[in-house]
């Protein structure tokens, strides 16, 4: 349904997280291989010019210390490779796929949080939303179908966002895990959910459910910015971009609105007003809350209030990850 290359796009926070978390334990083999090369290096060159002033051998030992670190290095590098990727590979196989669901309402701070749960875990965050206005800009055919119902605030059949979920968590960096934000919204995904995960032995491993009064939502909700690319949000009162510079009116200057990391425009997402929050908080109330009773004797779901400030619902946030 989407071309594998834009899939990428449409991973909230970078898809490539994975990666360094993986190679933060070969790096520090490296690094650990060329202090001791470089260490033992020094000593050596040291050790062999007795008669030399202590200049030579302060020089003597840079030089030591220089190739050990080359050679050390090399050495972690080939001694890791070739140990830990059987290990990582292992890994992947046997050990159960961390398959985690961000659950709130529109507001709630899935899209916050989202992004500091993937640095700490290392698996992409799967936004349905992200991925549907993405195939609405691209005017694909699934996005000419769910624009419409997008901007009313009414939920796109869900054979559609099944569809792309199941493609979406066979490429290779869901293989570990993965955390789905916005989706299943109803009941009839959520059995879809565990239906398609039950064909790799895999079930929903953590609900994080986020709490948050419904009077609060409107001014988040009507505050939002998003950065297109990596969907990034950001608020105008609660959390600013750098850039933001207010107007004589108070309200921001849509041109000072930029993403903190790629510089891009941010943007306004189209229903993010008022009058589309109370269907979207009608159609949540009616079809999606009641996911939580399914998953509830399971022992999977966490609650977290996240009412309070950003920092003190990533706190609560990272204590429920183990
Ligand atoms: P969701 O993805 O659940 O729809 P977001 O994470 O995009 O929600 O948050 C909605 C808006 O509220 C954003 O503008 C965000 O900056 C802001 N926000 C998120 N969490 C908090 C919080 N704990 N306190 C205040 N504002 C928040
Ligand atoms: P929010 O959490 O702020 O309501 P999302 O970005 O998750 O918004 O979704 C935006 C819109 O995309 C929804 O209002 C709905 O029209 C559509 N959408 C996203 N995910 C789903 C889904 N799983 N099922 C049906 N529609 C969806």
């Amino acid at each position: 349904m989407f071309q594998r290359g834009a899939r990428f796009i449409f991973s909230r926070a970078s898809s490539t997280a994975a990666a360094p978390a993986k190679n933060c334990n070969k790096k520090l083999y490296a690094g650990a291989a060329s202090v001791v090369g470089a260490s033992g290096a020094a000593a050596y060159m040291t050790q062999q010019r007795p008669d030399k002033t202590l200049c030579d051998d302060l020089t003597a030992g840079l030089t030591g210390a220089a190739a050990g670190m080359i050679l050390g290095g090399l050495g972690g590098y080939y001694f890791t490779s070739s140990t830990l990727s059987p290990k990582v590979e292992k890994y992947e196989k046997y050990w159960p796929r961390k398959c985690m669901m961000l659950f709130g309402a529109p507001g709630a701070g899935k899209g916050t949080q989202g992004p500091r749960i993937v640095d700490e875990l290392g698996i992409p965050q799967l936004s349905t939303g992200d991925m549907l206005r993405g195939a609405v800009a691209a005017g694909t055919p699934t996005g000419k179908k769910a624009k419409d119902v997008m901007a009313r605030g009414e939920l796109v059949s869900d054979d559609i966002v099944v569809g792309i979920i199941e493609e979406r968590i066979k490429d290779p960096d869901c293989a570990t895990g993965f955390i789905l934000d916005g989706f299943p919204r109803n009941l009839e995904q959520a059995k879809a959910l565990d239906a398609m995960l039950a064909k790799t032995g895999d079930t929903v491993s953590k609900v994080l459910a986020f709490e948050v009064d419904a009077q609060l939502l409107e001014e988040r909700i009507c505050g939002r910015w998003m950065d297109k690319a990596s969907g990034r949000s950001y608020h105008v009162k609660f959390a600013p971009p750098k850039t933001m510079k207010l107007g004589p009116d108070g309200k921001p200057i849509a041109g000072t609105m930029k993403d903190d990391i790629s510089g891009d425009a941010l943007f306004q997402r189209p229903d993010d007003t008022a009058e589309a929050l109370k269907k979207r908080l009608k159609e949540y109330e009616d079809k999606t809350v009641p996911i939580l009773k399914y998953y509830g004797p399971r022992g999977v779901v966490k609650m977290i209030n996240g009412g309070q400030d950003i920092k003190k619902v990533w706190s609560d946030v990272s204590t429920s990850l183990v």
